[in-house]
């Protein structure tokens, strides 16, 4: 097969707070063992992501907290980084915006204002004169008009479905009374999706085979009505200032910002990891396949609003893969910040180490459905499905030590089918982080029950595991990498000792 090249994204995580383990199970992950596995099959992958310092919520929680956003923003950038360290995501860039950030961004939108891909539009938008805000994002809380729940404004967390100012439901002004505000009318720059229905129809027709079902549903209730204009620019302080004549006190839709933001995230990863490559990685020609990691409930940005972006401008790169989880709750509700109604990555990892985090939230992973934390099911699933069975491995094939146990034609193929099912959990198209952990698991029970008999099968097994496993649990695979090496192949390592954090 020849060599691919990856570009991997995971959504810029909002910077008012540090990852909780819901956060850690979704996009973060995903990426990074899908680049990891990329890599081992020897591939290219680079893997972006930084911190989303413009959203609204930054401005709201500081707030809340009595901080300066700005400084708040830059804790919690700083947050983020060890916390991925600490979890063993080997991400390839994690910037910050900063003025060349802010000024790639700036020309990227008005080159396309310039070449006529937006448009103005007057919109109505509910002013708080209690706040000073206008109500979008953060600023406005009411119901979603497509699921009924209570929301912010912008997107439903819910149904992933976008609402704006004149279509949330009882809009009120976050933290301020209900009739305080007033309509005012604002001229800002949108693009009119609808002008790409065509071209969005077609497009996720071809590439159905590699995008993920939720995905594809959801494309398909949009495309069943008109589609909304989408915001590029809105009335607010926060961001980035549009610096168009006409759009004064104006900054771009954050999630606007978003797309240029990935692709200057994703040079910091190129110059990182693949510092020979010539080019632009985000341009339409650069032989890089885009795989973008996801919660569900930011699909209308990544699969609609971004890939318009995309189109208008024409020479960009355009997913071939949209990887969305589902929500990730616990102990049977939503993980929550404000109602500290949650579980810190750090906090987790710290305690259990990043390899038995890793092997639960992949073995639990909410790829398809919601999934439900609880620190119970974690240590039993880590207990029984990883420790146990390598406790018992190593203890049956200590009298074995050092002894040689070639392995036959038998052992090569069971081996063969573990790597077959692997490869098939880190392929593009039926990429599975549950299918991998557990296949993982199901092999190491089988070695730790035929130990006794075939040590050659036990042996063998564990050196195939150690390589095919590394993506997922790279300590524990390069720790029995190790032992596998220090002895001939064909001969039984030693297996003691390799728990880092037994529960
Ligand atoms: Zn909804």
């Amino acid at each position: 097969m020849a060599p691919r090249a990856f570009l991997v994204t995971a959504t810029p995580p909002t910077t008012n707070g540090d990852l909780h383990v819901g956060h850690l199970s979704g996009p973060y992950l995903g990426a990074d063992v899908f680049s990891r596995a990329q890599r081992m099959l020897g591939h290219t992958a680079l893997y972006a992501s930084g911190g989303d310092d413009h959203q609204t919520y930054v401005v709201t929680t500081a707030q809340r907290l009595g901080l300066d956003p700005v400084e708040l923003a830059a804790r919690c950038n700083e947050e983020i980084r060890e916390t991925l360290a600490l979890a063993r995501i080997d991400i390839d860039a994690f910037t910050s915006p900063d003025d060349d950030y802010r000024a790639d961004v700036r020309a990227f939108f008005t080159d396309l204002y310039r070449a006529g891909k937006l448009e103005r539009r007057t919109w109505t938008f509910p002013y708080c004169a209690t706040t000073g805000r206008f109500l979008l994002e953060a600023f406005a809380t009411g119901h979603c008009p497509e699921c009924l729940v209570a929301t912010c404004g912008a997107i439903c967390e819910n149904c992933g479905h976008p609402n704006d100012a004149g279509s949330l439901l009882f809009p009120t002004s976050t933290g301020a009374a209900a009739d305080a505000t007033e309509p005012r009318e604002v001229e800002i720059l949108v693009l009119p999706l609808e002008h790409h229905r065509e071209r969005f129809a077609d497009f996720y027709r071809e590439r159905a085979a590699t995008m993920r079902p939720h995905v594809l549903r959801f494309v398909q209730e949009m495309l069943a009505r008109p589609l909304p204009d989408f915001p590029v620019s809105y009335p607010a302080q926060w961001g980035i200032p549009v610096g168009i004549d006409g759009f004064e006190g104006q900054v771009f839709n954050v999630w606007a910002e978003m797309l240029p933001g990935l692709r200057v995230m994703s040079e910091t990863a190129r110059a990182r990891r693949a510092p020979d490559h010539r080019g632009d990685v985000w341009a339409a020609d650069s032989g890089y396949e885009l795989v973008q990691f996801l919660g569900y409930d930011n699909t209308f940005y990544f699969s609609l609003a971004h890939l318009g972006l995309a189109l208008a401008h024409g020479g960009l790169l355009t997913p071939t893969a949209i990887v969305t989880n589902e929500f990730y709750h616990l102990e049977g509700s939503k993980f929550s910040t404000s109602r500290r109604h949650l579980i810190w990555a750090r906090d987790l990892v710290g305690k259990y180490g990043a390899d038995n985090v890793r092997f639960h939230l992949a073995l639990d992973n909410p790829e398809h459905q919601v999934s439900d934390f609880t620190e119970a099911a974690f240590t039993r699933s880590v207990r029984t499905r990883l420790h146990a069975p390598l406790t018992a491995l190593a203890a049956a094939l200590a009298p074995h030590t050092g002894r040689p146990a070639p392995a036959g034609p038998g052992t090569t193929a069971l081996l063969d089918r573990y790597r077959d099912r692997m490869r098939r959990a880190y392929a593009l198209e039926t990429f599975s982080l549950r299918q991998a952990a557990e296949s993982t698991a199901n092999l190491l029970a089988l070695l730790a029950a035929r130990a006794e008999q075939d040590p050659a099968l036990a042996a063998e097994g564990v050196r195939v595991l150690a390589e095919q496993a590394a993506p997922l649990l790279p300590d524990l695979a390069a720790a029995l990498a190790e032992r596998c090496a220090a002895v001939p192949r064909g001969t039984v390592p030693r297996l003691d000792g390799l728990i880092s954090h037994p529960l």
